[in-house]
This record gives C-alpha cells, sequence and structure tokens, in this order.
C-alpha cells in the first residue's frame, strides 16, 4: 500500500469524524406553509394538506413543523375558515405540527377578535406578510395587531424581505422598542438586508429589542458557501444564537436542503443545537 494512499484515506476518515460533530437530534421547522384551496398557494408545485409536509419532514430530520396560513384583507368568513383549518390539520398531526395563524391588520376589530379567538383555540404564532398581504410595516393598523397580540400572548412572525422598501427593517425596529411586550420573529433575517439586523444587537446594550428573533428560511440556503457567508454568522453570533431559529419556508425551499445549508455555515454543534431546536421550542413552547 502506497504511502500516498495510506494519507488520503486517512484524510477521508478523518472528514468523516469532523462531518458528524454537529448536532444530529431533532429539528423543528418554524417556517413552513401549508396550502388548503387552489388559490393560496406559495408556488404552483406546492401540494395540499399537510402530507406533502410530512413527507418532506420525515425525508429530513424535522419532527415538529409550523404550518403558515396568511389572510387576505376585507375577507373575514374566509380569514376565519383558514384558521380554523389549519388549526384543524395541526391538531391532527397529533404533535408534529402546530399551525400559524393569520389575520389581516387592515380589518381592524374583526382581526382583533380574531386574534382573541385564536388564543382561545390554543394559537401560539401569528403570520403577517407585508407582501403578500400589501401593507407597511410603519401603518398603525400593523402596530395595533401588534400590541394586541403582545397583550394576549401571541408571537409575531413577520416576513422581513421588502426590497422596494429598504427602510423596513428599521420600521421593526421601532416596532419592536414600542412594543417590547410582544415577541417578534423575522423571517428570512431581512435577507440581502440582514446587515441591518446587527442594530439589535446594538441596541440591546440599551435593553431594546430583547423580544426580537430571526428565522434563517432563505437567507442560509441564499448565502451558505458564498462570500456573503462569514458577515452572515458574524452577524447571527453577535446579534446572539440564542435568537435564531431554523426554518425552510417550503414550499420554497425542502427542509432538508435549508438544514444543510445552515449546516455548511460552521456553526459549533452547540450553536447549531439552539438554532435547530432549542430556541423554537422555547420560545413557541413546543415539547
Ligand atoms: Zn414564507
Amino acid at each position: 500500500m502506497s504511502r500516498a494512499f495510506l494519507l488520503s484515506a486517512g484524510a477521508l476518515i478523518a472528514s468523516a469524524a469532523q462531518a458528524d460533530t454537529g448536532y444530529r437530534g431533532p429539528l423543528i421547522d418554524v417556517h413552513a406553509h401549508i396550502r388548503f384551496t387552489d388559490d393560496d398557494a406559495v408556488t404552483t408545485n406546492q401540494g395540499k394538506g399537510t402530507a406533502p409536509i410530512a413527507a418532506i419532514d420525515d425525508a429530513g430530520n424535522v419532527t415538529q413543523s409550523a404550518l403558515i396560513v396568511i389572510a387576505r384583507a376585507g375577507q373575514m368568513d374566509k380569514t376565519r375558515a383558514q384558521n380554523d383549518a389549519v388549526i384543524a390539520a395541526a391538531k391532527a398531526g397529533a404533535g408534529r405540527f402546530y399551525p400559524v395563524a393569520s389575520v389581516h391588520p387592515a380589518d381592524g376589530a374583526d382581526a382583533m377578535a380574531e386574534l382573541d379567538r385564536m388564543v382561545a383555540a390554543g394559537v401560539k404564532v401569528i403570520k403577517l406578510h407585508p407582501n403578500t398581504q400589501k401593507f407597511d410595516v410603519s401603518d398603525p393598523a400593523v402596530a395595533a395587531v401588534v400590541g394586541h397580540c403582545g397583550e394576549k400572548g401571541l408571537i409575531v412572525l413577520f416576513d422581513s424581505y421588502k426590497p422596494w422598501d429598504l427602510s423596513e427593517m428599521g420600521k421593526f425596529l421601532l416596532l419592536a422598542a414600542t412594543h417590547p411586550q410582544t415577541k417578534l420573529i423575522l423571517a428570512h433575517m431581512g435577507l440581502t438586508s440582514f446587515r441591518e439586523t446587527v442594530t439589535f444587537a446594538q441596541l440591546r446594550k440599551l435593553g431594546v429589542g430583547e423580544n426580537v428573533y430571526f428565522d434563517l428560511s432563505a437567507i442560509a440556503v441564499l448565502f451558505a458557501n458564498s462570500p456573503v457567508q462569514a458577515e452572515l454568522v458574524w452577524t447571527i453570533r453577535k446579534i446572539g444564537v440564542d435568537h435564531v431559529l431554523f426554518g425552510s419556508d417550503w414550499p420554497v425551499d425542502t427542509p432538508a436542503v435549508a438544514e444543510k445549508a445552515v449546516r455548511d455555515m460552521g456553526f459549533t454543534a452547540d450553536e447549531q443545537k439552539l438554532i435547530f431546536h432549542d430556541n423554537a421550542a422555547k420560545l413557541i413552547g413546543l415539547r
């Protein structure tokens, strides 16, 4: 056996051992969309119901997943039916799913009443999407919903990528600072605007922003193995790995693809455990 062969075999064993040092426990996906009807698809190939989500969770290492719906303005009957459907779908999953219901801020008092109904039904997280729902984060109606959610103990999951509103992260900052009792999850961590999120690390020195969390859906897949990866990892550590959550944004990416991206970013096993599981379990109160 040649010395070169032995050396390369040794390197192979070493890299296999290295690949094994990451967190290997269960994953919680805080960002997966469920489709119920023909007109609520996120992507055209998105299957309906929980079966496609259960299948991709099983293909990865996800043991618990969000089921997200998004409400449209001025359609309270549909909003209520959709929220009922997502609660029922989660219940039927016997612990593998939790519902993320939605209201539209423009629905005012009806939206508030629906939030109260969601609390009574055991919902923990509400989804708001400035792009899909066509609202501006600085709209007082949004602040009213965020304030109400805080009073009722509901977490608000916001999409946080609006490239035609580059001050949106600043608006989230104001919203978080003026509603410290409401926990916010900013999905995609601002995506291409993620550098702005380091402001939360700075302001937490002043006691502001402790209520803000970020999910890594879309952003990890976009920037893993890129020249930007090092800055993203630095930013996450600066903000605090305890404020960062794993998400796939299914059907945009699968949990397996999103998981690989986060693994490729070079976090320690302890950091991965927080991001992939422990932070979400604690924040949302999952077992
Ligand atoms: Zn999404």
